[in-house]
């Protein structure tokens, strides 16, 4: 049998159905499906979605077989109809739709009222008895064919119509009589000549240009576009299907109109009907917001029984499709037609109510529920937003000036501040952005109390962005277009100079830069159906979802975000407090182990205090903690006071403390002193915060009667012998204390794995650990060798040039660090069954990184406290689409 390219609707026959999107499109594919439901939609029927595709590798041309198809459906068409293309007494009329797979709304071309010509005109008059409506749907013929599928620019078009209307003084296209339409209609003839084109009169050169139209609007700027900005792959789907339905008509007087409709509201999700309607009017009417449509109430006044129809129909849509449709209708005298459902776009407060409401009402399953919500969504509802209309009118009104990595998400507006002290001050009376060259521990204190913060440099894994995250602030960061000048208190950009206390709005979501305020809305946060929703993905998720959290505070925000457990705690994020950094940095300018000591002796107090009140926080729920980690110079001061205040407080001499500043300078710290290697050298540090760590639970279990089980971790191992050496300290000081306090205790030793030789050798390493805690920010460093600090240099660039499809720092890169992942966890599993395995890195709230992690098999991942919940959701997504994926593997 020859190949079937072109499938029938309407009058109780449908050659497709819903399942057939791929070939006949979301649009064809359910004007079948209402057909197959019993739904009244005009007849029609699509070309498939393989001929685009074939048109494309074709030099522009079709199969030679298609003709046929379509010239024999254009006859059932007419005998569905009772009328015929092209007749003069009887015309049936036509409009040619585009729709792919995925909708894509507005992006592809659409002509209506094909098959009007000079004769069909009088015939289409004749039988309505109502020659303006026949003109009227003449002249926007000629205009939408010429636009749309020869090219003409439109204003063109526009511009009789104002020369018309001119001539008597009227303002509405509406108020346009017969013979003003029919003057129009020769306008229009004479536009075209001028332009070179012609008219065609006979209606199935008309059928075959608009045809070719249609599919060459999917390679339109507009679509090609539209499918980057969304993400989806060319190649991804075949094409358009193009759908030739027969018109009806919503203008044929006060008893007809057109609307659109969902089933529900799209932007809270609530239960009621929803929509706009037109009376008197064609669906390009509605769109092109000429007229105001009334709600759909105004249906009601125009037919009753149509208005009770179209409710009747939301119901027998949304048991159908068991979701939240959202419909085209026109009524012809008085009797209903549906020319589209679809399912409806729709907020995220709309998505999370619909989803567990629908499940309440026994359409759905909540596996379903879960699947339908996106965790981005999830993430818009707990960060502030920008009210979109004022967003919208920044951006009309060029205020954009420039855009950066969007780092943390939400959206925040204050005044611009340059220091991160005054930001930290001014920040509690009014809100600020807080704008630097890039970020470093001593700026904490400052981004904690600025609403959003802006830098020229650094990437996704940059401190402002992983502290930021870690604080559920909004940043845009490696805007590198911005020229801070801090001497002078100002940035400039693109031209515009911006001066300290001028007002700035930052989108962290999108990465955009304002100028001036914008209005934001709160988020809604954890509660209500989405905490309904999230429990549900709890009851159904493999993976543990720990937190990433270095205070109390952050340990408490992770913990009502649902997180198990703490994944990393970075312990030197507590030096930087006032009270104990002049400790630390005598620490660092010891000469003598007896020095560094004494030193240290003065934070182990504090630290034991810090880990009590997070151990506290986390009730009985695993706390791992990492060991020191950073360079030492991170921690030194900058200024020449500091400097000389430590000196005069360490009995050294100025040019001294220099020279040791000096001495600790590094080409490249971040491969440097650090880490494990750090721990080594001087092996009092470490041996202090286990005191302080071992310590701390003893008291809690001792005094609070709450169960402690600390996770001591070893960052930057490469080799195992780094992991042995230190293990013994650990244990040794760890022991000796529990022994002395007689309290029963337990605590595991483990190490990150972020440097790719401890991934390779994880056999040797996972004899030594009892947990591997995957640090992929680092991992990709190593792996690929982009510096985690200054890739956004070239990252924007490498992503546009295609040399790679996603920042890796953002989404784990599947192939290289993934694959080390998955060696590493192989590996450390098959030599230490009872090893427990997570990922720490920014990556543990990436949505598409947790899938990738979930099928390798780690145990949990860790992410930043207000990611916690998306990381709920997205692992629940994965457990089902594993599921579906293995299900369907072992059935082949
Ligand atoms: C990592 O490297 O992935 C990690 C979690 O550690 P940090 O970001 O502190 O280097
Ligand atoms: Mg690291």
């Amino acid at each position: 049998m020859a190949k079937k390219y072109v499938y029938f609707f309407g009058n109780g026959v449908a050659e497709g159905g819903a399942e057939m999107k791929d070939i006949l499109g979301g649009k064809g594919a359910n004007l079948a499906e209402m057909v197959k439901i019993g739904i009244s939609v005009p007849p029609g029927f699509t070309i498939s979605a393989e001929i685009c595709d074939y048109y494309y590798k074709h030099s522009k041309t079709y199969p030679p077989e298609l003709k046929a198809e379509v010239e024999e459906n254009m006859r059932r068409l007419e005998k569905a109809t009772g009328k015929k293309f092209g007749d003069a007494k009887n015309p049936l009329l036509v409009s040619v739709r585009s729709g792919a797979a995925v909708s894509m709304p507005g992006m592809m071309d659409t002509i209506l009222n094909l098959g009007l010509n000079d004769e069909t005109v009088l015939g289409l008059a004749k039988l309505t008895s109502n020659e303006r409506f026949a003109y009227d749907s003449y002249r926007r013929f000629i205009q939408m064919f010429g636009d749309v599928a020869l090219g003409i620019d439109h204003n063109k078009f526009e511009k009789e119509i104002e020369a018309v209307k001119a001539k008597r003084g009227i303002k509405l296209d509406t108020e346009m009589n017969v013979s003003e339409l029919k003057e129009l209609v020769e306008r229009y003839k004479n536009l075209y000549k001028k332009e070179g084109k012609e008219f065609p009169q006979d209606p199935n050169k008309q059928l075959w240009i608009a045809i070719d139209a249609v599919f060459g609007s999917w390679m339109n700027k507009r679509a090609i576009e539209y499918r980057r900005i969304n993400k989806i792959p060319e190649g991804s789907m075949l094409g358009t299907a193009v759908s030739v339905v027969s018109m009806v008509f919503g203008n044929m007087g006060d008893d007809s109109g057109t609307g659109v409709a969902f089933t529900r509201d799209p932007s809270t999700g609530e239960k009621r009907r929803y929509g706009e309607f037109l009376r008197n009017a064609q669906g390009e009417d509605v769109v092109a917001g000429i007229r105001t449509p009334e709600d759909l109430e105004g249906l009601k006044k125009v037919s009753k029984e149509a208005y009770d129809e179209l409710y009747r129909i939301f119901d027998i849509l949304e048991k159908h499709y068991k979701d939240m449709q959202d419909v085209e209708f026109t009524v012809e005298h008085g009797k209903l037609y549906m020319l589209q459902t679809r399912s409806a776009k729709r907020t995220a407060r709309a998505a999370v109510k619909v989803a567990v409401d629908m499940v309440k009402e026994k359409l759905i399953d909540k596996k379903t529920a879960i699947m339908r919500v996106t965790p981005d969504q999830v993430d818009q509802l707990l960060h502030p937003m920008f009210d979109t209309n004022e967003k919208k009118k920044a951006i009309a009104e060029k205020r954009m000036i420039t855009t950066g990595l969007a780092a943390s998400p939400g959206a925040a507006t204050g005044k611009v501040v340059f220091d991160a002290d005054k930001a930290a001050t001014l920040g509690k009376k009014e809100p600020v952005i807080l704008v630097r060259p890039e970020t470093s521990a001593e700026d904490v204190a400052g981004m904690a109390g600025a609403e959003g913060i802006l830098t020229a440099r650094g990437g996704r894994t940059s401190h402002a962005a992983v502290v930021a995250r870690g604080m559920g602030k909004c940043a845009v960061v490696g805007a590198e277009s911005i020229n801070v000048d801090d001497e002078h208190k100002l940035f400039t950009v693109n031209g515009v100079t911006v001066k300290e206390g001028d007002w700035l709005s930052i989108d962290g979501t999108t990465g955009e830069v304002f100028l001036g305020q914008i209005k934001t809305i709160k988020p809604e946060g954890l509660e209500g159906d989405l905490a309904t929703l999230l429990k549900w993905a709890d009851q159904v998720r493999r993976l543990g979802v720990r937190t990433n959290a270095n205070t109390p505070t952050d340990a408490r925000v992770a913990r009502e975000f649902g997180a198990e457990g703490i994944g990393l705690c970075r312990t030197e994020r507590m030096f930087f407090a006032n009270d104990r950094i002049p400790a630390v940095r005598q620490m660092i300018f010891s000469n003598t182990r007896e020095q560094r000591e004494k030193a240290l002796d003065k934070i182990m107090p504090m630290q034991k205090e810090d880990f009590k009140a997070i151990f506290r926080e986390m009730n009985g729920k695993p706390v791992t903690i990492r060991l020191i980690d950073p360079p030492l110079h991170e921690f030194l001061p900058q200024d020449e006071e500091t400097l000389k205040q430590l000196a005069k407080d360490m009995g050294l001499s100025y040019e001294e403390i220099l020279d040791r500043a000096a001495a600790l300078k590094e080409f490249n710290p971040m491969l440097g002193h650090r880490g494990c290697r750090l721990e080594i050298t001087y092996p009092e540090i470490p041996t202090m915060q286990v005191k302080a760590i071992i310590q701390a639970a003893i008291e809690l279990i001792k005094e609070e009667k709450i169960n402690v089980i600390p996770e001591i971790m070893v960052p930057l191992v490469g080799h195992v012998n780094e992991l042995k050496f230190l293990k013994e300290i650990i244990t040794k000081t760890a022991d000796e204390l529990i022994k002395q306090s007689g309290v029963k205790l337990t605590y595991l030793v483990g190490t990150m794995v972020e440097i790719p030789r401890a991934a390779v050798t994880a056999d040797q390493i996972g004899k030594e650990a009892q947990f591997f805690s995957f640090g992929t920010n680092d991992l990709t460093q190593t792996t690929f060798g982009y510096s985690r600090d200054d890739s956004g240099k070239f990252l924007n660039d490498y992503l546009e040039k295609g040399i790679i499809p996603v920042d890796p720092f953002k989404t784990l890169d599947k192939d290289g660090v993934g694959e080390l992942v998955r060696i590493g966890t192989k590996k450390g599993k098959k030599v230490n069954p009872h090893l427990e395995v997570g990922i720490c890195g920014e990556h543990g709230g990436d949505p598409d990184s947790i899938k990738i992690v979930d099928e390798i098999g780690i145990d949990y991942v860790s992410c930043s406290p207000y990611r916690v919940p998306i990381a709920r959701l997205a692992a629940a997504q994965s457990t089902i689409e594993l599921k579906e994926k293995r299900s369907k593997k072992n059935k082949k």
